[in-house]
């Protein structure tokens, strides 16, 4: 007779499967040995449920392991309320090794925020097998997943810009790569897609959005992550500072009720507060507006609008040219208040900016604004952040574009893992990416950035000098 042949059951499904023979693949979550009879809890994507036998043979945590077995109900009193199968568990028949495991150098049970970072980042591919780590990225895939069915049912056009580009600058150091085809030319990462996506506006999608990675070479806090991060990047054409905002508000007010049912906001429609009122009241342009801050359920949203178009420009001011006055307190692309056009040759400070800031328990979580689509504006603003004429010529494309017809237009860009690290009240960035850098600038795992070889040195014409 041909060997009977099963098909595999994921953990959660045995619940369902009463008396039936199962084939169950996954890890060795747990193991107890009590001699003459062996637990193993078995883990896969779905659960973990309990196995139980006896004569097994030996078996390391963590292991991979295929089990085939009886599901029985669980006598009352052993019925585990912790576990989505307690009611149940597996009557052994074979248990076949995979592929074993060597003990595994981090505890994997916990939350694991108290094990040293740097070894978590190493064996990041064990790190992630850890309940919570793998709750957040699954909560991270379903929020970017709810956000796209959202847009995309309101007209917006999901569309892929480079990665390979020209500084795309948002206040912080570019990262560079060489080209190979024109030695001594080198690539910018994009800090964001911002001209893109004003030129998609120029190609007349109207409605765009992106799921976007940004590279800025700044140091990082909790709150900033160190090299790169993801947004969701969206503009439109023909709206008010107004649609934006609501538009942005009621995306995220039905995320939270569907994603995180059980987290309350604090205020609806949100609180708009001017930057100088936040100064004047609370201090900062971020404030936490929650009523309990101990309550971890608890977001308080807000807008904070009517920001100064300039701040003050220091040396840190990257891009900028040097001895201005003025740097963009957004960036350079954000229009000035209609009201205060006037004020930009005679008082550039008082100018308000139409930039708005979108804010959580005390984070900005997103920023954006309307744009200027007057190349004479754009000019202006361009002459008072100080830019020589080489420096204009780097946008000089995008003042070429805005004379082909450009609709008004503006858009925003809250951070994803910013919002998820609030929302879900982890301490920092980190804990809701797959593989996040350390914050010395080395990738998890790979530990780049790592020496080229000599040739490919030669072929980019690149010399190493030693600082
Ligand atoms: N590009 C801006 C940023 O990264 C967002 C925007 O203005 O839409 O903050």
């Amino acid at each position: 007779m041909a060997k009977e042949k099963i098909i595999r059951t994921l953990a959660k499904d045995t619940v369902r499967k009463i008396g039936e023979k199962v084939k169950l693949q996954g890890w060795a979550d747990t193991i107890r040995d009590h001699g003459k009879i062996t637990f193993i809890d078995l883990r896969d994507r779905s659960a973990i449920v309990q196995c139980v036998g006896s004569k097994l043979p030996k078996i390391t945590k963590e292991s991979v392991v295929e089990i085939i077995g009886k599901v029985v109900n669980r006598p009352e009193k052993l019925v585990n309320k912790d576990l989505s199968t307690g009611t149940v568990e597996i009557k052994i028949d074979s248990l076949k090794v995979l592929s074993p495991a060597k003990e595994i150098p981090l505890p994997l049970d916990g939350d694991g925020l108290e094990i040293e970072e740097s070894v978590r980042l190493k064996y990041r591919y064990l790190d992630l097998r850890r309940g919570r780590m793998n709750k957040n990225l699954r909560l991270r895939s379903k929020t970017t997943q709810f956000i796209r069915n959202w847009l995309t049912a309101r007209d917006f056009v999901e569309i892929e810009t480079p990665i390979l580009t020209k500084t795309t600058p948002e206040g912080a150091r570019d990262f560079i790569v060489p080209s190979r085809l024109q030695p001594g030319k080198f690539y910018a990462l994009p800090q964001s897609p911002q001209q893109y996506k004003q030129l998609l506006m120029v190609a007349g999608f109207e409605r765009y959005f992106q799921i976007a990675r940004c590279f800025r070479d700044e140091d990082p806090r909790a709150d900033r992550a160190y090299g790169e991060f993801t947004q969701l990047d969206l503009e439109m054409s023909f709206v008010k500072q107004e649609e934006i905002l609501f538009l942005t508000e009621k995306l995220f007010t039905e995320l939270v009720k569907e994603i995180f049912p059980h987290k309350k906001i604090t205020k609806s429609p949100w609180p708009r507060i001017s930057h100088k009122d936040a100064m004047k009241k609370y201090g900062v342009d971020k404030p936490d507006l929650r009523k309990n801050k101990k309550d971890k359920d608890e977001l308080a949203f807000a807008w904070i609008v009517d920001f100064p178009l300039f701040v003050k420009q220091t040396k840190d001011d990257f891009f900028h040219g040097a001895g201005a006055k003025y740097a963009p307190s957004h960036h350079m692309f954000t229009a000035p208040h209609p009201d205060d056009i006037g004020l930009l040759d005679k008082a550039p400070m008082k100018v308000r900016g139409l930039q708005h800031d979108m804010v959580l328990n005390g984070h900005e979580v997103g920023g954006g604004s309307i744009r200027i689509h007057q190349p004479k504006i754009q000019n202006k603003i361009f002459e008072l952040i100080g830019f020589t004429e080489k420096q204009k010529k780097q946008f000089e494309h995008m003042l070429t574009a805005f004379s082909y017809g450009v609709p008004p237009h503006g858009g925003i860009a809250p951070g994803i893992d910013r919002l998820l690290m609030v929302i879900l009240g982890e301490p920092s960035l980190r804990e809701v990416m797959a593989f996040p850098m350390t914050a010395g600038g080395s990738t998890a795992v790979m530990d780049a950035p790592s020496n080229p070889a000599k040739e490919q040195l030669k072929e980019l014409g690149i010399k190493i000098s030693k600082k």
